[in-house]
C-alpha cells in the first residue's frame, strides 16, 4: 500500500479538499444520498450543510432529487450559503446513455435540484440499458458506446451546464479507454473504495492520469445488504480508532483522505452527519497507516459465474443472469 505522503495527487490539499484537473476544488467530504429516504433527504441535506459540508453527491436514480433541490433552495433562502459556496454533483443513469438522452437527463436533474449548473456530472455505470428499462433484467442490456455517451457530456461541459464531468464504476482499463479518445478527459472516477477494497491499482492509476478518485461506501455501507459492510467491525479499523481516540467510521474516512481520495459518507442522523465531516484536522501516523495493508481485501462474488475475480463496484448491480459480456465488461480485467 502506498503511504500517505506518496498518495496526494498534486494541488491536494489536505485539510479540506483536492483540487481537479479543470482547476475546481472538490471538497474532500461529500454528503452521500443514496437510500436516504425521500421523506429524511431534506433534512440530511440541511443538516449537512448547516454543519460545513459544501459537497452533495446526487443521482436520478436515487429517486430523491426533488427533495434535495428543496433543501438547497431553502439554505440559500435562508442565506446559510450561496450556490457558488456548493459543489453539487449528480449521476447519468445507464438508461440514458444515447448521445440524445443525455442533455434531457442533466435537464432533468437541473430542474429537480432547481439549479443552474453541477459542478460534476458523472456516467455513473460503464454499461448501458435500454431507455426506460431497468437493471434488473438481464434482457434490458444493450451494448454501451462511451465514447459517444462522453460527447454528450463534452457538450454539456462546453455549455456550462456541467463545470466538469466525469465517470463512475470505471475500471483502470475502461478509465484508460475513455481518456485515449477523449477530448475532455474525465476529472473524476467515482467507486466504491474503503480499507476492506483499496483500490490500489485503480488508485495508482487515477494519480498517473490526473483523475480525482472519489471513495463512494467510503464506510463499506454497513446498511446495505448486498454490500460488503464490514469495514466499521474491522479489528485493526477499530484498534486505530482506539489509539486515536476517534470513531472507528472517522479512521475509515481519514484513511481514504489520507489516499488522496474524496470520500461521500451517507448518513440521515444529525449527529453522525456532523462526525463523518470531523476528519479533517487530524491524521492517522504512518506507523499506524502502515497496518491497513494488512486489512483482508473483499471479494464480490456474482451470482450466476461464481467468480468474484475482478469485479468492481458495478457488477454488484448486475442481474443474477447477466450476459456474460456485461459481467466481462464491469469486471476490473477489462
Ligand atoms: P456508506 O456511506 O459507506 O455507509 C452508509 C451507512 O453507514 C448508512 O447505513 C449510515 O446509516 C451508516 N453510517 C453513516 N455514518 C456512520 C457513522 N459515523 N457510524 C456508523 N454508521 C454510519 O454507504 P453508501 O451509502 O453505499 O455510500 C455513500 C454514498 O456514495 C452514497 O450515498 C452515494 O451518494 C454514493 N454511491 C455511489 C454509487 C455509484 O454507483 N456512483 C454507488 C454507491 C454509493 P445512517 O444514515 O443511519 O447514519
Amino acid at each position: 500500500m502506498p503511504s500517505s505522503s506518496d498518495c496526494m495527487p498534486p494541488g491536494a490539499e489536505m485539510a479540506t479538499g483536492f483540487v481537479l484537473n479543470t482547476g475546481a476544488k472538490i471538497p474532500s467530504v461529500g454528503l452521500g444520498t443514496w437510500q436516504s429516504d425521500p421523506s429524511v433527504v431534506g433534512e440530511a441535506v440541511y443538516a449537512a450543510v448547516k454543519a460545513g459540508y459544501r459537497h452533495i453527491d446526487c443521482a436520478s436514480a436515487y429517486d430523491n432529487e426533488k427533495e434535495v433541490g428543496l433543501a438547497l433552495k431553502k439554505l440559500f433562502e435562508e442565506g446559510v450559503v450561496k450556490r457558488e459556496d456548493l459543489f453539487i454533483t449528480s449521476q447519468l443513469w445507464c438508461g440514458h446513455h444515447a448521445p440524445e438522452d443525455v442533455p434531457e437527463a442533466l435537464g432533468d436533474s437541473l430542474n429537480d435540484l432547481q439549479l443552474e449548473y453541477l459542478d460534476l456530472y458523472l456516467i455513473q455505470l460503464p454499461f448501458r440499458v435500454k431507455k426506460g428499462t431497468n437493471i434488473g433484467n438481464a434482457e434490458n442490456y444493450i451494448p454501451p458506446d462511451i465514447p459517444a455517451t462522453w460527447g454528450a457530456m463534452e457538450k454539456l461541459h462546453d455549455a456550462g451546464k456541467a463545470r466538469a464531468i466525469g465517470v463512475s464504476n470505471f475500471s483502470s482499463k475502461k478509465l484508460g479507454d475513455l481518456l485515449s479518445v477523449a477530448r475532455i478527459p474525465a476529472a473524476v472516477n467515482q467507486v466504491e473504495c474503503h480499507p476492506g477494497w483499496q483500490q490500489s491499482k485503480l488508485h495508482t492509476f487515477c494519480q498517473s492520469t490526473g483523475v480525482h478518485l472519489s471513495a463512494y461506501s467510503p464506510l463499506s455501507s454497513p446498511g446495505s445488504k448486498w454490500m460488503n459492510g464490514k469495514v466499521l467491525k474491522d479489528p485493526i479499523v477499530i484498534s486505530v480508532a482506539e489509539k486515536l481516540g476517534k470513531t472507528p467510521a472517522q479512521v475509515a474516512l481519514r484513511w481514504n483522505i489520507q489516499m488522496g481520495h474524496g470520500v461521500l459518507p451517507k448518513s440521515v442522523s444529525e449527529e453522525r452527519i456532523k462526525q463523518n465531516l470531523d476528519v479533517n484536522d487530524w491524521s492517522i501516523p504512518d506507523d499506524l497507516l502502515a497496518k491497513f495493508s494488512e486489512i483482508k481485501q473483499c471479494v464480490q462474488w456474482h451470482p450466476t459465474y461464481k467468480s468474484g475475480l475482478g469485479m468492481s463496484g458495478g457488477a454488484r448491480f448486475l442481474p443474477a443472469k447477466a450476459p456474460f459480456s456485461v459481467f466481462l465488461h464491469v469486471s476490473r480485467l477489462i
